[in-house]
């Protein structure tokens, strides 16, 4: 599989160390708050490639943290907690509120087809880890203590920024509006590993430490917990292209400096989900959920196709419109899967040749928009439909867009229709009523229509004539 690694740049031949075991970690959410559908973009495709990488033969074993102490208003440490923040807002304690969201977010993974990771991790379980890696790294001259807190000592390294050629000053963490430089760095990008002090009083959830009562920073947590089940290797990392910098930035520095070998060879980065007004993003106040597309009918099912249909390095776009362009593509696709029969022999020769295109697709970069033709072009080929059904259960391995068991609710429903609108004394009756009324018999229509009732049967007079259905 060739990936685009954000380290280098470039497209690259996926080559995990162990050829038996893809070791993958991707950041997990900040549990203050619900999940919102940009989030949850990422964490599709994310799924998508563990997924991908699983059809085309590897191992995996992939690990995610749950962020529930330590991410600050601001990636760059500043502000409050965001889970204090959560707490407040809600009148609860910071463990209700991580309890509470961390399950709506898994709710709403499940929703949508991602599947758990092997591995889920709190940050709040790791803290001997953090304290571990901190002091390592105090000891090799690479971390600090200054005004109660350990900083990382990015002056200490050959390169900091690894993932872009950004212009420094662009990206420098003290010059960004609205935030605060922290006059206790030496360097401006230096990094809270540890904090005993800051600058709100009351932070919920502390630990002793050799330097202190305090909490862990956030990007720490992600180094410790990969390593605690990963090992010192890791294969992939996965995240929203934001966390890229300093995040990412950030874990890379203290991973390496703590192991003083190379840490991660892969980093895999997905594009925003956008507004008109920019990112989406908890921040801005308003942000949409999956219950609240379900409020409003649609389903999760053709969220995820609107996902897949775009590749995960562009920015996408929502609107209800491109949404609603997604469901009508979605319930085509389910009625066309409904109309195969089933009848006839697997194929195989051309199933073959079905699969190739779609490997093809997941290899290019994982190119989710050309995967999503590649079953298109299932239902146009010229095969049997037993070949086509089969390649369409295939190929939902990794797409988890519940094709088949969506296509049979729906021949089941329309089963049931036919059933129900073939009962010829259902059909007299109603045929009665219809006459009755032309006569001007509107006593004995009213008649017919409270006798079908007690039946269970509702009239539904429509312009096309009147049709009838059990309630
Ligand atoms: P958070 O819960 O804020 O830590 O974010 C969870 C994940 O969602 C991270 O990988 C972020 O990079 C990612 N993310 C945040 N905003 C967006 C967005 N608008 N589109 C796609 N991914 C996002
Ligand atoms: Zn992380």
């Amino acid at each position: 599989m060739y990936l685009y690694n954000s380290l280098t740049h470039k497209k690259e031949l996926f080559q995990p160390n162990d050829p038996n075991l893809v070791k993958m970690y991707t950041c997990g959410p900040t549990v203050y708050h619900y999940a919102h559908i940009g989030n949850l973009r990422t964490y599709i495709m994310e799924d998508v490639l563990e997924k991908a990488l699983r059809y085309t033969g590897y191992n995996v074993k992939r690990v995610m943290n749950i962020t529930d102490v330590g991410h600050l208003a601001s990636d760059a440490d500043t502000g409050e907690d965001k889970m204090l923040k959560g707490a407040k807002r809600e009148n609860k304690t910071v463990m209700q509120i991580a309890q509470y969201y961390t399950d709506a977010f898994f709710a709403d993974c499940e929703k949508l087809n991602i599947k758990k990771p092997e591995v889920v991790e709190p940050a709040t379980n790791c803290i001997a880890e953090y304290i571990e890696m901190v002091q390592r790294l105090l000891d090799n001259g690479k971390a600090y203590f200054a005004g109660g807190n350990v900083y990382f000592d990015t002056s200490k390294l050959g390169q900091y920024y690894v993932f872009n050629d950004h212009d420094e000053e662009d990206l420098a963490v003290g010059v960004r509006e609205g935030v605060e430089e922290d006059t206790n760095k030496k360097n401006r990008n230096d990094f809270v590993l540890w904090f005993t002090k800051s600058k709100f009083e009351d932070q919920a959830l502390k630990w002793d430490s050799p330097w202190g009562v305090g909490y862990p920073g956030w990007h720490i947590e992600c180094s410790c917990i990969s390593m605690k089940h990963l090992g010192e290797d890791l294969d992939i990392h996965c995240g929203g292209i934001d966390n890229a910098f300093p995040h990412h930035t950030n874990e890379i520095a203290q991973s390496e400096s703590y192991l003083g070998h190379k840490w991660c060879n892969y980093w895999f980065h997905v594009h925003h989900l956008n507004t008109d007004g920019g990112k989406m993003s908890k921040s801005k106040g308003e942000f949409l959920t999956v219950s609240l597309l379900e409020q409003k009918g649609y389903d999760p099912m053709a969220y995820r196709l609107f996902c897949l249909q775009s590749h995960y390095r562009r920015n996408l776009v929502f609107s209800w419109e491109n949404l609603d362009n997604a469901v009508t593509a979605y319930d085509k696709l389910i009625a066309k899967i409904a109309a195969l029969s089933g009848n006839g022999e697997v194929d195989q020769q051309a199933f073959d040749a079905l699969k190739e295109r779609f490997v093809n697709a997941l290899n290019g970069d994982l190119n989710t928009s050309v995967a999503v033709t590649a079953m298109y072009d299932v239902l146009k080929a010229k095969t049997n439909d037993a070949t086509k059904l089969a390649a369409l259960r295939d190929f939902d391995q990794v797409l988890c867009l519940n094709l088949i068991d969506a296509a049979e609710e729906l021949r089941q429903k329309q089963k049931a229709e036919e059933e129900m609108s073939a009962d010829p004394e259902i059909d007299a009756l109603v045929a009665a009523r219809t006459e009755a009324k032309k006569a001007k018999n509107f006593t004995e229509a009213d008649r017919i229509r409270d006798e079908l009732k007690a039946r269970g049967i509702e009239i539904i007079d429509t312009p096309q004539g009147t049709k009838w259905r059990k309630v």
